[in-house]
């Protein structure tokens, strides 16, 4: 479903547009309901407006980082890198052989981004939107890895379930947190867990509420649906998020005292839409071209993706924008 973009859509002047299709995350082949879902509608739109004599940039990339592959990569026996750089060939592969026609099918892996994510989470950091507090959370000793909710196991403390995860029990539905199981386990090797103490960084959307909500309100050619679930979220009140995480494959937190952190898997993958625009034309030799398509209010930004990302692009992307102090 196409989300996001501004301003109106009529009259036939050549105009500048920006598409992105979601990331796919690469520990698993995209199978045919991925590709019509957001990458074949948005190359339709995009070949649409190509014809139209627009101006087009259509862009994706392999969301790499993160716990799930991590995971995968330890029960394989490989390194996170090597196993996705083999997935992100396949799926490039795929796409090439399906005639999709980005400008720029990259990676979070990509220089370009990992530099983005750093510069763009330092200037949230220096306008005041990041602050830090410490919490405590389950490690594996065996595996040496801080297990998300979902890779712990236990007993479900309602319904008596055994192999209920740290975020939801599957028997009985109910939402769950890990320091609600019995007798918890590590999902991946079944050793108990350890409870240590961690600092996180937090992303202060509390702060940010009300200019989201301004930009969601006057948004007009957002869909409903994305609409009224944004508007949902928005009434219940944002809360901070945390935007790092103890795990090591992935992109480092780039603030002071945040040495062995890395960012939040979900917070830099939407970047990748900008940071994927910047090295389109940086590869083309034309460095500072981008700027127009992100700073620009005559730009559209046209984003096709599943129902489950309408929060990340709806309401996280447009607060980490306005907290840039970048976008107004
Ligand atoms: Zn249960
Ligand atoms: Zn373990």
């Amino acid at each position: 479903m196409p989300i996001g973009g501004s301003g109106d859509q009529t009259g036939n002047a050549r105009r500048r547009w920006v598409i992105g299709s979601a990331w796919p995350y690469i520990y698993a082949v995209p199978h045919l309901g991925n590709l019509i879902g957001s990458v074949l509608s948005a190359d339709v739109f995009a070949r649409y407006l190509r014809l139209r004599g627009d101006d087009v940039v259509f862009v994706s990339g392999s969301d790499e980082h993160g716990t799930p592959i991590e995971v995968e990569a330890l029960q394989l026996g490989v390194k996170p890198r090597e196993l996705t750089d083999r997935m992100h060939e396949i799926v490039k592969r795929l796409f090439e052989l399906w005639e999709i026609s980005f400008d720029n099918y990259t990676r979070t892996e990509s220089p370009v981004h990992r530099e983005f994510v750093k510069e763009f989470f330092m200037k949230l950091y220096n306008n005041g939107y990041v602050f830090t507090k410490e919490d405590e959370v389950p490690y594996c000793p065996k595996d040496r890895i801080y297990l998300p909710d979902r890779f712990i196991i236990g007993t479900c403390p309602y319904c008596g379930y055994d192999k209920a995860r740290g975020d939801q029990c599957e028997n009985c539905g109910r939402l769950l947190e890990p320091r609600l199981l019995i007798n918890p386990r590590c999902a991946i090797c079944g050793s108990k867990p350890i409870w240590v103490k961690t600092r996180h960084w937090y992303l202060d959307l509390t702060k940010l509420e009300d200019r989201v909500r301004k930009y969601v309100e006057e948004n007009t050619a957002l869909p409903e649906n994305a609409k009224q679930m944004s508007l949902g979220m928005l009434k219940e009140g944002l809360r901070p998020r945390a935007i790092t995480r103890d795990n090591k494959w992935g992109i480092e937190a780039p603030f002071p005292g945040a040495n062995d952190k890395t960012i939040y898997v979900w917070f830099e993958a939407v970047l990748g839409y900008v940071s994927a625009t910047i090295e389109y034309f940086r590869n083309k030799g034309n460095e500072d071209e981008w700027r127009k398509y992100w700073f620009n209010p005559d730009t559209r930004v046209v984003f096709f993706v599943g129902k489950d990302n309408i929060p990340f692009h709806v309401i996280l992307l447009p607060a980490m924008l306005i907290a840039s102090g970048d976008h107004t």
